[in-house]
């Protein structure tokens, strides 16, 4: 049998692992920070005639521009943040937000390229580096997952990266980043800051996002995705808001025709529904704040979370709690960080499945 190691596959590839999120099907899946909740029948409806229509036209290439979806999330992102100018020159789409972010390191990195990170966090980040060629920095945060402006500048002075992720809310510790912290490492180096915002949607009410910064700031980009909030994952739409310029810079990496005719449909009339498609936030949200009490009753550490999941620590045999949850039709995520596990936040079903397993499985 051929094994991956006999192909004559790029020299840098050699000996990495795929992103590999267990993907299997039970009862309450709570491992990839879905939205489990499906999105409302009468949407569902809308999304299903537009589909329809744009079939009919289907032996022709979709706009190449998706114009109209770049209206609809420029209107949609306006509407979530007071004052935000934002028109669709300055928007990008992409089958989720990590082609959004594959564009951009295509763009911004690749060979004798470098981009900075600050682990734990989004695991795709490294991998998108590694694939797209740019080396991958892993920077180091204060206690408590936080980055302080000071140690994010440290970092960015000290490996002079071309390129700094930051995500925040960060996954998989839930932590928001200061807006003081985005703006430092932008005043600190010439290239591009891009904050992956993809549970921007889940963090408290009136909390100013990156958005806020993209003013006056070409070199710095919001990544977004409909995939959370939007309860859209299987659907794969991400996006970005920045300078109109990074979009043309993005044109020369794309493949023409990237977002398919049913893609840019279903969005945009999903993007029409979106007070409705939101409307489950808050819950998930209630969910999550259930989660982070439940389990620190029970003796966790649950770290505070400004998304739709929560990670926590005080598990003595991480692994071994994961199996247990598996056995009983429950699956989490482990993420190799000691003593602690992650859970999504579900459906009030789900949470209470989640937290009564817990129950049972923590020993008193
Ligand atoms: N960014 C972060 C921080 C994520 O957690 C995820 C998905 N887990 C993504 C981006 C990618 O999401 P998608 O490609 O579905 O938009």
């Amino acid at each position: 049998m051929t094994s991956l190691s006999d192909l004559p596959i790029r020299d840098d590839l050699r000996g990495l692992e795929p992103y590999g999120a267990p993907h299997l099907h039970l009862p309450v899946e709570l491992n990839v920070n879905e939205n489990t909740h499906p999105i409302p029948e009468d949407v569902a409806r809308d999304i299903i005639e537009s589909v329809a229509r744009e079939l009919l036209t289907v032996n022709r290439y979709p706009d190449r521009e998706f114009t109209a979806l770049r209206e609809s999330l420029a209107g949609y992102l306006v509407s979530t943040e007071p004052g935000l100018e934002l028109g669709p020159e300055g928007i990008w789409a992409a089958n989720g937000s990590n082609e959004i972010l594959q564009q951009i390191l295509m763009a911004f990195g690749g060979p004798g390229r470098s981009v900075l990170g600050f682990p734990p966090t989004y695991s795709m980040h490294s991998i998108i580096a590694h694939a797209t060629g740019t080396r991958w920095i892993a920077g180091e945060r204060d206690a408590d997952y936080l980055i302080s402006p000071e140690t994010a500048v440290d970092w960015v002075r000290r490996s002079e990266p071309d390129i700094v992720f930051l995500c925040s809310p960060n996954n998989p510790t839930g932590t928001a980043l200061g807006l003081d912290t985005i703006n430092a490492v932008y005043d600190a180096f010439d290239g591009v800051v891009v904050v992956d915002e993809a549970y921007a949607e889940f963090t408290a009410e009136g909390e100013p996002t990156a958005l806020s910064l993209l003013e006056g700031r070409p070199r710095l980009i919001v990544s977004r995705t409909m995939s959370k909030a939007f309860a859209f994952a299987g659907a794969r739409l991400g996006y970005l808001a920045a300078d109109p310029a990074v979009t043309d810079a993005l044109r020369l990496v794309r493949l023409p025709y990237h977002l398919s005719a049913l893609t840019q449909a279903a969005a945009v009339a999903a993007l029409a529904h979106a007070p409705e498609m939101l409307a489950m936030v808050d819950d998930i949200k209630f969910q999550r704040d259930r989660i982070e009490r439940g389990l620190a009753e029970l003796g966790y550490y649950p770290w505070p979370s400004a998304a739709n999941f929560v990670l926590f620590g005080g598990v003595s045999d991480p692994e071994g709690l994961w199996q247990q949850l598996l056995e009983r039709g429950i699956i989490i995520r482990n993420l190799s960080i000691p003593g602690h596990l992650r859970v999504s936040a579900g459906t009030a079903a789900e949470t209470t499945a989640f937290l009564d397993a817990m129950r049972e499985l923590t020993p008193r």
